[in-house]
């Protein structure tokens, strides 16, 4: 890989060796307090001084290599070589009129080609990077552009580390540097390591986090010691971002195919040379034939196509909320047979309520709506529940809720919202409808230490300064992984009883009364405690649970009409969830998600327990998936790939990398996903919706279907034209070819570029998502195209010869008769293409009235104006007539090619009904 670097910024801080300074005289050098961090001022002046924290540069070749590369096909090699021959041969307007054609059709290629893959790269860099900073004593998030040396910046597991840090504090952070070490295993960081050797090697320098890197695990917070090009990867000049290429299955299928085209071509070409010596004909004239057969087989403008429609593929997605990171995801959406899709936000609004409390054996509602704080307590009979008589278990439920808990209410625009994990958010809202004050909480019970949410332990935890001498431990979370920490329960009274095995499985059967509502549940729980640091060991026993709280979380609508058409479409949908079955099996039923008659959910213990044989019926039956852990998501995606299904699978969190990655389309999201989710990803969601991965697949397949269209249109002139040459060779008429070389590289390049580009604009029929998925293993040209192809081909070569022969001995003129044979056939190719494209369909739906935007379909127009006005020029203009041996058309002339194009119009709907094309 290669890369121009943009000069660096002048460097006005002496170069030091960070892992060998002691941090507190890092902070020093750097002029910040760990504690505030920068002052946004100081922050604002160092980006100036340092310049932006980014990796300047493109990957890929340089221009002129990218240009040079278009002439790397093999059916380019025989044009090239042709081009030579006739050159040495004396004829120096033909080779000069091949090799101007090949160098036009080169720079088509190139522009296009560049054209495509800066969109792409631009798409994927669009995603950017956030990384969380102290400045101003504040935690904010900044674009990771924006870090200066000096920036305090706080990593937490599924981070990017944004730039070379010195570690300063962290708990157990583990921290993969595989992309600088090629060591894939994460390292566990020691931020208490003040000074380690100069020349320790990077690998083992365990106080520094270098940009480019993912934190795997744990927490931890560092000084930004280098930015951009100093960083460590920026002076190995290597780029974080991969580089894109325009490499697909589809177009590995398309180099193969043109490989054995040229073996037939060069086969089929000497048979002629030798077939036409025998009928008596000189060389000069057999090599014009075989040069004439070989061009006229070479299906020129093919790569150009290929390229922009999967560009145009890109882009559309773009458009509708998916970005591609990896272009074979565009193809391979097309053909995917089940979409494995996370519930909470993606199948769901994220839009969390809670509606139903259970505590002290009681139950109680909740109103209001979303996270409007105005609600109201109501108790089991739906009497309003006066606060001040609130018993103790409801009471220390909800200030549990609203102690261990990370998330803010945000009041904006009229409208109620959360910054942080909407989960969280709710049972702020709920805290609120009975009135707790969250200052006065956290007043009254300073927050002195934390565990974090992670999926894999379901639960988090708090630690709180009760009074003068003792502590509170707070814990939420799954209500398995809180019950079963909990050996007390806190009665209507506010003593804590024994908790027993029966008394949990009560508790348990309460959970699933609510989670079959649809209720998400999370469980409370809190004890004394003695110390100021908490571990996961702390919560093993002892802990008295204090209640149940259930919200609703509704399905997206979209979601819904999403999933209808998937069905539809021959793609089954399914939930996977870190959720509680019962809750995601209640919301995969309301959104209609089985394909059966009823929900099969099973739980990630469940799956655990099957044999593979098992494993794999019950992952091709099972709608839902619940309390499914990250490692068993890979297990669930190769289960179904033995199926034979084709596999596009969503995630976010750090532990999903391996599991997109081994999915055929791994889809990561854009707002809640980690960057260690983002980087393993084929394609990214902007809004995290389900309906966008939809979304993306119908526009994969109609990338697909404008791909066989382009071959469809494409390669009956090719075969129309090689036919005329073969069989007036094989019958003895080698020396009057109705067509001559050049004539068929203008057919071939000219006039099939401007008519095939615009089938790459082509939009979407109506029946894209009433067919089942396309099997990827299907041969480039299907029976049924074969015979399209064949029929068409057939038609074409009775225009060419027949209007030839009917001209020759009518006039005698050849270079007349072979004008008029091409200019029918370019009629009968304009209609042949109306009757492929979607423009009838479109007009006609217009002319009934449908306001069906004619937009895309209009590119067909186009095409087809572009190509009358070259076709016009190549007859009627006399150095056209000079170079390509072409004679002008009287109006007479010209009605007649269109005349006997019309048949084409019956022949285009018969290859229709072989082979519908839209
Ligand atoms: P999902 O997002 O698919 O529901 P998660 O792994 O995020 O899966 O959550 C699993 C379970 O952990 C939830 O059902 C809930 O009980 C609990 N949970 C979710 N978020 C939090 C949180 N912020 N704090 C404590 N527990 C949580
Ligand atoms: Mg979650």
């Amino acid at each position: 890989m290669t890369q121009q670097l943009s000069t660096p910024k002048p460097q006005d801080r002496p170069t030091l060796i960070w892992h060998q300074l002691e941090g507190q005289k890092i902070t020093q050098q750097l002029g910040v307090d760990p504690e505030t961090g920068l002052s946004a001022q100081e922050a604002q002046s160092r980006l100036e001084r340092y310049g932006a924290n980014e990796l300047k540069g493109k990957a890929g070749k340089p221009a002129i290599v990218l240009f040079l590369l278009q002439f790397n096909q093999p059916l380019l090699y025989i044009l090239l070589i042709a081009g030579l021959i006739k050159a040495l041969l004396g004829s120096w307007v033909n080779a000069g009129v091949i090799w101007g054609v090949t160098v036009i059709n080169a720079i088509i290629g190139f522009v296009q080609e560049s054209k495509a893959e800066n969109a792409i790269a631009a798409l994927a860099s669009s995603v950017t990077t956030d990384a969380m900073v102290r400045r101003d004593g504040q935690q904010m998030q900044v674009s990771s552009r924006d870090l200066v040396p000096g920036d305090i910046v706080l990593l937490t597991s599924g981070d990017k580390v944004p730039a070379d840090l010195r570690l300063l504090r962290g708990r157990t952070l583990q921290i993969n540097e595989s992309s600088l070490t090629g060591e894939s295993v994460a390292v566990e960081k020691q931020p208490h390591l003040e000074s380690l050797a100069a020349d320790t090697p990077l690998a083992e320098r365990h106080n520094m986090a270098y940009a480019g890197s993912f934190v795997t695990f744990g927490q931890g917070e560092g000084i930004v010691v280098e930015t951009g090009l100093n960083t460590e990867t920026g002076r190995i000049s290597k780029l974080m971002n991969e580089s894109t290429t325009l490499v697909t299955p589809l177009t590995r299928k398309f180099d193969r195919f043109s490989k054995t085209l040229l073996y037939v071509i060069l086969g089929v070409a000497a048979l002629t040379f030798a077939v036409g010596m025998a009928w008596g004909n000189s060389p000069l004239q057999m090599f014009e034939a075989a040069v004439a057969l070989a061009v006229s087989a070479i299906p020129e403008g093919l790569p150009a196509v290929v390229t922009i429609t999967l560009a145009i593929g890109v882009s559309r997605m773009a458009r509708r909320n998916a970005i591609v990171r990896k272009l074979p995801a565009v193809e391979t959406l097309g053909s995917a047979t089940v979409i494995c899709s996370d519930k909470t936000g993606t199948l769901t609004e994220n839009q969390m309520t809670v509606q139903s409390i259970y505590a002290g054996d009681r139950h109680y509602d909740l109103t209001g709506e979303g996270y409007n704080p105005h609600g109201e307590l109501r108790d089991g009979e739906d009497n309003p529940l006066p606060l001040d008589a609130m018993p103790a278990p409801l009471r220390q439920c909800l200030i549990v809720g609203m102690l261990c808990n990370d998330s803010e209410l945000e009041h904006k625009d009229r409208a109620w919202g959360v910054v942080g994990d909407p989960t969280e958010g709710a049972l702020l809202v709920a805290a609120r409808k009975a009135k707790f004050d969250r200052t006065e909480l956290n007043h009254s019970y300073p927050r002195i230490d934390s565990i974090p949410f992670e999926s894999e332990f379901q639960y988090m935890a708090t630690l709180h300064q009760q009074d003068t001498e003792g502590q509170w431990l707070l814990a939420k979370g799954s209500v398995e992984a809180v019950v079963g920490r909990c050996d007390r329960l806190l009665g209507s009274d506010g003593t804590a009883a024994p908790l027993d095995d029966a008394g949990r499985d009560r508790i348990l059967l309460q959970a699933e009364r609510m989670a079959s509502r649809g209720l998400r549940v999370l469980a409370f729980a809190g004890k004394a405690f003695r110390g100021h640091h908490i571990d996961h060991a702390d919560l093993k026993e002892g802990m008295a649970f204090l209640g149940l709280q259930g919200m609703i979380d509704p399905p997206r609508a979209e979601a819904i009409k999403a999933v209808q058409a998937c069905k539809t479409a021959g793609i089954e949908v399914k939930m996977i969830t870190g959720d509680h079955k019962v809750t995601a099996a209640a919301i995969a039923d309301r959104m209609n998600l089985s394909m059966l008659d009823e929900v099969i959910a099973y739980t990630g213990r469940d799956l655990a327990q099957l044999e593979q044989s098992e494993l794999t019926n019950a992952v091709q039956n099972g709608a839902v998936f619940a309390r499914v852990a990250p490692e068993q998501k890979l297990r669930l995606v190769e289960a179904l790939q033995s199926k034979g299904h084709i596999v596009a699978m969503t995630g976010d969190g750090v532990n999903d990398a391996p599991a997109l990655k081994q999915a055929d389309i791994g889809i990561a999201m854009g707002n809640a996903g980690t960057e260690v989710a983002k980087e393993a990803a084929d394609m990214i969601l902007t809004d995290d919706n389900f309906a966008s991965i939809e979304a993306a697949v119908e526009e994969g397949r109609n990338v697909f279907r404008n791909l066989m269209k382009a071959i469809a249109f494409i390669l009956p002139v090719n075969g129309g034209e090689s036919m005329t040459i073969l069989l007036s060779v094989l019958i003895g008429r080698g020396d009057v070819l109705p067509i001559l070389s050049l004539q068929v590289l203008w057919l071939n390049m000219v006039n099939s570029i401007a008519m095939t580009v615009p089938l790459a604009f082509e939009p979407k029929s109506h029946n894209l998502m009433n067919r089942p998925p396309r099997n990827p293993n299907e041969p480039l040209l299907s029976k049924d195209l074969l015979k399209r192809i064949v029929l068409i081909s057939v038609f074409n070569w009775i225009l060419i010869f027949g209007m030839f022969e009917w001209i020759r001995r009518t006039t005698g003129d050849i270079p007349l008769a072979r004008t008029m044979a091409i200019q029918a056939l370019v009629a009968g190719r304009i209609i042949y293409l109306l009757s492929i494209s979607q423009f009838w369909a479109s007009v006609a739906a217009r002319l009934r009235g449908l306001k069906v935007p004619l937009g895309d379909v209009s590119a067909i127009g186009y095409g087809i104006v572009v190509a009358i006005i070259f076709q016009i020029i190549f007859s009627q203009v006399g150095l056209m007539n000079f170079l390509f041996s072409t004679a002008p058309l009287t109006l007479n002339q010209w009605l007649i090619c269109l005349g006997v194009s019309l048949p084409m119009i019956v022949v285009a709907l018969i290859a229709n009904r072989l082979n519908p094309q839209n």
